[in-house]
């Protein structure tokens, strides 16, 4: 029984593909992913089906799925139970968004998801002394930067879900930044 490894192998391709910065729009991502993980997961599945090793060829998969739709990471940490409006419930279908350059893409999905780069989180991370704002704010989160922050514009969850220009016009003043 080698296709988890198999699949695995092939989930670190898609790794690298999905963590380089001069790469792949979230749209080749996904055919990549269909192509290679899930053609050789599923290859010949109906005769090991029900085998009782086909569930570990499942995390491999649910690993490809993660590489691709880094929103699908955010939802499964729940940050907590209320709703995050920024994030589209579950489709098929790629968010809104998904014909933006990677970098781009990125810096919409921490927005969505509320866990960039910011100083609190720096500072959390004790990479950063204080988690002030260049604005004067004592604390940078997201949602600082995102509806008070004088620093740059401004958009909603809405926006963000969504994509609108408000959001577009908010990641291009944010995204080297957080
Ligand atoms: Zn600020």
């Amino acid at each position: 029984m080698n296709v988890k490894a198999k699949v695995a192998a092939r989930n670190s391709l898609l790794r690298k593909l999905a963590n380089s910065n001069w790469g792949a729009d979230p749209k080749t991502l996904r055919t990549t992913a269909l192509a290679l993980s899930y053609s050789t997961a599923e290859y010949s599945s109906a005769v090991w089906a029900r085998s009782c090793h086909a569930k570990k060829v499942d995390t491999e998969l649910n690993n490809a799925c993660r590489i691709i739709k880094p929103q699908a990471t955010a939802l499964s940490y729940g940050r907590d139970n209320t709703t995050n409006e920024a994030i589209q419930p579950p489709k098929e279908q790629l968010t809104p968004g998904r014909e933006l350059q990677r970098k781009d893409w990125v810096t919409l999905n921490r927005a969505r998801a509320k866990v960039g780069k910011t100083a609190s989180t720096l500072h959390k991370w004790k990479l950063r002394p204080n988690s002030e704002c260049p604005c004067g704010n004592q604390n940078q989160t997201m949602d600082h930067i995102l509806s008070e922050c004088t620093e740059g514009p401004h958009c909603t969850n809405q926006d963000l879900r969504d994509c609108t220009d408000a959001a577009q016009a908010w990641i291009t003043h944010w995204r080297d930044k957080i």
